[in-house]
């Protein structure tokens, strides 16, 4: 499985403003820098969106890259999320006013969005890929996602404070191999993390040990203003088996 948190800064550098996890680059997780992909033709590639919540980070430029991949025709791509995120996102992006309504727009033979609602805990099947979606603890109601490609099995929890059923079905896989876990805030702000549902570096530490597998944990989603401040407390945990992410490597597993 190859696996890439897409650059959201412009020129690109590990500052992460942004989410978008490509799979295998036809599956995306979130679609926060996805409609800035500046070769059109990887973004043309991506046939399946899934948004994990709909906080401005994880969908900024879903409306960008569905205006940029259309074309006339049946076929579309699909965006998956649970129904309550499907209807935020149709009622206060796509409603014609901050962008025009692709969900009434599309019709059987000329799509822009096809969307599809997702449920707690049940597996889809979509380009070679079982994705499980797990609900995680954030500040509003967050799906976390188990992605298996029939050989190995990669976590991406999304955006999540201490969490318990995610690693309760992690812990019955044995072939995971990555967990892509955020820490949001440094250990001094852990206040603010544990009020909107984040983790700092203590609680990610705490919380990697729920799941003591032999496995990489892969830090993603450090709010810009504390990137540096974070990394140092990562590095002192002394923890081989954990890293921080680099935007725009390709991950393979
Ligand atoms: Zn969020
Ligand atoms: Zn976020």
């Amino acid at each position: 499985m190859r696996v890439e948190l897409l650059p959201s800064s412009i020129p690109a550098s590990d500052s992460q403003f942004l989410v978008t996890f490509l799979v295998n680059d036809e599956v995306a997780v979130d679609a926060g820098s996805l409609g800035l992909l500046c070769d059109i033709r990887r973004q043309r590639r991506v046939k399946h969106v899934c948004i994990t919540h709909e906080h401005l980070d994880h969908i900024a430029s879903l409306g960008i890259f569905l205006e940029n991949v259309y074309e006339p025709g049946p076929e579309s791509v699909e965006l998956l999320a649970s129904r309550e995120v499907l209807d935020f996102l149709h009622d206060d992006m796509f409603n014609g006013r901050v962008w025009p309504d692709f969900f009434a727009l599309s019709a059987p033979d000329n799509s822009f969005v096809i969307p599809t609602a997702i449920e707690p805990l049940q597996p889809f099947k979509r380009a070679g890929l079982t994705i499980t979606p797990v609900p995680v603890s954030h500040g509003v109601d967050t799906t976390g996602l188990i992605v298996d490609d029939g050989t190995v099995t990669v976590a991406f929890p999304s955006d999540t404070g201490p969490t318990t059923l995610l690693w309760q079905r992690l812990a019955e896989i044995d072939r995971l191999k990555a967990v892509f876990l955020e820490v949001s805030f440094p250990n001094s702000r852990r206040d603010l993390a544990t009020l909107t549902g984040h983790h700092c570096t203590e609680t990610f530490a705490a919380e990697i040990r729920k799941l003591p597998k032999d496995v990489r944990w892969i830090v993603v989603h450090r709010k810009p203003r504390y990137a540096a401040e974070i990394a140092d407390e990562i590095a002192a945990l002394g923890l081989a088996s954990v890293e921080v992410v680099r935007p725009g490597e390709v991950y393979e597993f």
